[in-house]
């Protein structure tokens, strides 16, 4: 099982992404949580890529990839994966292709998540994320039981930086710009899946399966 995530930021990747991974045993590879990672350990990935993130650009491809062909390699792969965040621009795409080819592998499914321009900001301007086991809250949709404290872990729920109202216009301007081409690039393949990423989380969850079992949505 070889998917890939595609949706604009706030369309509930993430959030799909952790679900379906548990559900079928396979990790999820999280370009942003990756990177973020990196920043905070200060590694010279890391500190090269903030300046990127902070302004809601896309990290130059050559790191991105660099990262997902490592992490392709890792043990944990060999029963499939979640790409969530990656690809998003065709020259990443065309490297993923490569990359799995050389395996003797290739992406089953492109679930693309479609959510209109208002709900992803109200999406992301609440968005919550626990600082110690990575679990998604949103303010409103979502919330924890106990304000500012994760349900499961007990963990600090922090915003991200680049979730403020600023940086996200320009992260769906580059979202429309660079990534949205890829709808076409996998319509070509015909492995792409669209959902409607409104509803609650296991509605869409529901959908996706179905989209993955019947292989058309
Ligand atoms: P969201 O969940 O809101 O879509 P992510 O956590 O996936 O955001 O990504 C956060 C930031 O990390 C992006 O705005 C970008 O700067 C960087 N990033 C993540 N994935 C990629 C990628 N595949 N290519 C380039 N930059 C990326
Ligand atoms: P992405 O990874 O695509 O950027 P997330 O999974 O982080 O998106 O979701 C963005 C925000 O929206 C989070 O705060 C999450 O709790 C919330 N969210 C996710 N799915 C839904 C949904 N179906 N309805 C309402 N809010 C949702
Ligand atoms: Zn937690």
């Amino acid at each position: 099982m070889n998917l890939i995530l595609l949706g604009p930021p706030g369309a509930g990747k993430g959030t799909q992404a952790k679900i379906l991974a548990k559900k079928f045993d396979i990790p999820q590879i999280s370009t942003g949580d990756i990177l973020r990672g990196a920043v905070k350990e200060q590694s010279p990935m890391g500190i090269k890529a903030k300046g990127y993130m902070d302004s809601g650009s896309l990290v130059p491809d050559e790191v991105v990839v660099g990262i997902v062909k490592e992490r392709l390699t890792k043990p944990d792969c060999s029963k499939g994966f979640i790409l969530d965040g990656f690809p998003r621009t065709v020259i990443q795409a065309d490297a993923l292709k490569l990359t799995l080819g050389d395996m003797g592998k290739a992406i089953e499914h492109v679930i693309s998540i479609v959510v209109d321009k208002e709900e992803l900001l109200a999406r992301i301007t609440g968005r919550r994320t626990c600082r110690s086991c990575g679990k998604g809250y949103h303010l409103s949709f979502d919330p924890p039981k106990k304000v500012g404290v994760c349900d499961e872990c007990g963990g600090e729920l922090f915003q991200r930086d680049d979730d403020s109202e600023a940086t996200m216009r320009n992260r769906l301007d580059v979202y429309e710009k660079q990534t949205a081409p890829l709808i076409d690039y996998y319509g070509h393949d015909s492995l792409l899946r669209t959902i409607i990423g409104t509803g609650s989380i296991d509605e869409i969850k529901q959908n996706i399966l179905t989209g993955i079992k019947d292989g058309t949505v």
